[in-house]
């Protein structure tokens, strides 16, 4: 799981798997595209695989 910012509940959010939509290997790390559970879809960048 994990805790990314979401802008609609104004603070972080817990996510789990299920919440993610796809996930994308960057030269900088990874980018998570995740559904909120309020609907919002956002990125979470994070550096480890
Ligand atoms: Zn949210």
């Amino acid at each position: 799981m994990f805790a990314p910012f979401c802008p609609v509940h104004g603070s972080r959010v817990l996510l789990f798997a299920e919440n993610i939509r796809s996930v994308r290997n960057t030269p900088g790390g990874i980018d998570v595209y995740y559904r909120c559970n309020c609907g919002y879809f956002g990125v979470w960048h994070t550096g480890r695989p």
